[in-house]
């Protein structure tokens, strides 16, 4: 596998071997396995794929299986391909397609050669069907979708036959070919194996192979209207890639059976042999494409790629860093149990990578005006201003300074309590990188409230040093006022909250997810950023520059805050696991 930077904006470099925690040392079932595999000679190489069905937009879980399809592939010098299920043209769509093509690069995967398609493969797959008919192992059914439904069983009572699973093979051949030629309307009829009606394993009790659909194929038109299940498809498409190990979620435990059942019944190249591993849950939010996209479709968030979306366009449009889902990916275990994993995990991977990236810079998002008027009217100087204060290796930036400023509202009280060291009557602070001030006055509106502050400054301090060493101990963010760059700011929370309580209907919609902030006043630098970009808002956060929200103003989403509580309570000993 060649590791690649895709063309994304904010990609963060390439999927680096090193990165994944413990290349070397990695261990977990799975890899233990391939080891095994390899050591014992049941393969030369390995071959492995990431199989999404593309009817609706990748999100973090979805990253969970690609970075082990890809990272096992790279890890033991194998080969890992992207294949699109694609067997049902009724919820599938090319910009789905499109999509998880551009998300598994921009997390820094290239699969072995091109894109590839179960539908790549579907005259084959119909070879394959009359095969099983021809052995007796699949029959034309003339039952509609609800009666097989009702007479497939439970887990307790085993399934009742179908009157038309006695039918000969011509009879069946001659009506699956029929059914190929478009003779029968939508749902008449359906190809089904003929199995066992009475297994223990539901998937086995005569599953339905192909259906009639007439429906366009966003690949292959209208080439076909019967298409095989996902189930049908899957197994054979891995066989014909020669996919040595199958790596999929537990839910297809189940459905394992089937797999090989088929497998041993048809002219397949290879078996695969399949491996099942754990879903990624997240906390407060909501990992399934179908859930997704309903948000998307009610309009309670903007597409696919809102910057509430767990999915990794949302993720991407947030300013989340690839090499943070990769690394957060990293520390998930790959195991057989479920689990629901802390989101606050994630931010603290995401914090680590932009803590070490995001240049510092300066935004006021609740502004409050500031006259220093000791300050010439009219003047104003550029002062230099480290990029990351613990690293002089990242350089200065030039900072307009003049007689009006903005600082941060919350930054000024009255009246203050004890510990709040930042601006008061009488209170000297610092302006970053600037001077040091002292409020001198408070003016007020006719409603009482605070509308500007009237401050003096020290000349003596210039680049914010007190020659003497007098202990000031607030230091504030703030912007000139005439050089300011006007933007809105989006402040986004959980998309989901978690209803009081365990034993709740599980977690609802948060109704207060975005917070639109507009005025807000950034420092010159910020109107020059591109698409994806992320900066540090002192003492605020990071925030990704947002082009394309349809805004006249610059707008920054928030990817998150500063505190991390997550470090702090693995510090603690307290992991806000659940
Ligand atoms: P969803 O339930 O969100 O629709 P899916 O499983 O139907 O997801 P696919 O497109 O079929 O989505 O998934 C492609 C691959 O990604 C599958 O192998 C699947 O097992 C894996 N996958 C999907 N969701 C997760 C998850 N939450 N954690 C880990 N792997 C996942
Ligand atoms: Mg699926």
């Amino acid at each position: 596998m060649a590791a690649k930077t895709g063309a994304l904006p904010g990609n963060g470099g390439l999927y680096d071997m090193t990165d994944i925690a413990g290349t070397e040392q990695a261990r977990d079932f799975i890899r233990d396995r391939i080891r095994e595999d390899l050591a014992a000679g049941s393969h030369s190489t390995v071959v492995t794929r990431f199989p999404p069905e593309p009817n609706g937009y990748l999100h973090i879980g979805h990253a969970k299986s690609i970075c082990l399809n890809f990272g096992v592939a790279a890890e033991f010098g194998g080969r890992c391909n992207l294949r699109f299920d694609d067997t049902n043209p009724l919820r599938e769509s090319q910009e789905y397609i499109d999509a998880i093509v551009a998300d598994v690069r921009w997390l820094g995967f290239e699969w072995d050669g091109e894109p590839r398609y179960a539908s790549d493969n579907f005259e084959q797959l119909y070879q394959w069907a009359e095969h099983l008919i021809r052995n007796g192992n699949a029959y034309v059914d003339d039952q509609s979708a609800d009666e097989i439904r009702t007479t497939r069983g439970t887990l307790t009572e085993p399934g009742m036959e179908s009157p038309w699973r006695g039918r000969d093979v011509e009879e069946n051949l001659d009506l699956f070919r029929r059914m190929r030629g478009g003779e029968f309307p939508d749902g008449a009829r359906v190809l089904r194996a003929r199995i066992d009606m009475a297994s223990g394993n539901i998937n086995l009790r005569d599953p339905v192979l192909y259906r009639i659909l007439h429906a366009p194929h966003p690949r292959t038109g209208d080439s076909w209207c019967i298409y095989p299940t996902y189930d049908f498809a899957h197994g054979q498409t891995d066989a014909i890639e020669g996919v040595t190990h199958s790596l999929c979620t537990l839910e297809f435990a189940d459905h394992r059976p089937l797999y090989d059942w088929l497998i041993a019944q048809l002219p397949v190249p290879m078996a695969p042999r399949q491996y099942e591993f754990a879903r990624l849950e997240l906390s407060s939010t909501v990992l399934s494409k179908r859930r997704l996209g309903a948000l998307v479709d009610d309009g309670y968030v903007t597409g696919w790629d809102d910057p509430r979306m767990p999915t990794l366009s949302g993720l991407r449009r947030r300013g989340v860093p690839p090499a943070a889902i990769r690394d957060f990916v990293s520390r998930l275990a790959v195991s057989r149990s479920d689990g629901v994993v802390e989101s606050a995990m994630l931010d603290h991977c995401v914090r680590e990578i932009l803590n070490e990236t995001a240049p510092r810079r300066m935004g006021v998002l609740r502004p409050l005006r500031v006259v220093i008027e000791s300050y010439p009217e009219d003047a104003s100087e550029e002062l230099e201003i480290a990029n990351d204060p613990r690293s002089p290796a990242a350089g200065v930036r030039r900072v307009p300074f003049s007689r009006e400023i903005f600082v941060e509202r919350d930054d000024f009280m009255e009246d203050p309590p004890r510990k709040f060291f930042r601006l008061a009557p009488g209170r000297e602070v610092r302006l970053r990188g600037a001077y040091l001030v002292t409020c001198v006055g408070v003016i007020r509106g006719a409603d009482g409230e605070v509308r500007e502050l009237r401050c003096v400054h020290d000349p003596d301090t210039r680049g914010g040093n007190a020659p003497d060493g007098r202990k000031v101990r607030g230091a504030l963010h703030w912007v000139s006022a005439p050089h300011a760059v006007e933007a809105e700011v989006r402040l986004y929370g959980p998309l989901f909250v978690e209803p009081d309580g365990t034993d709740g209907p599980g977690p609802e919609l948060n109704a207060r997810s975005l917070e639109t902030l507009v005025g807000c006043k950034l420092e010159p630098a910020l109107a020059k950023l591109e698409q994806g970009e992320v900066v540090q808002f002192e003492r605020l956060g990071y925030f990704c520059c947002d082009r394309e929200s349809g805004s006249e103003m610059p707008v920054f989403n928030r990817t998150i805050g500063l505190r991390d509580s997550f470090a702090r309570a693995m510090a603690s000993g307290k992991l806000p696991h659940s």
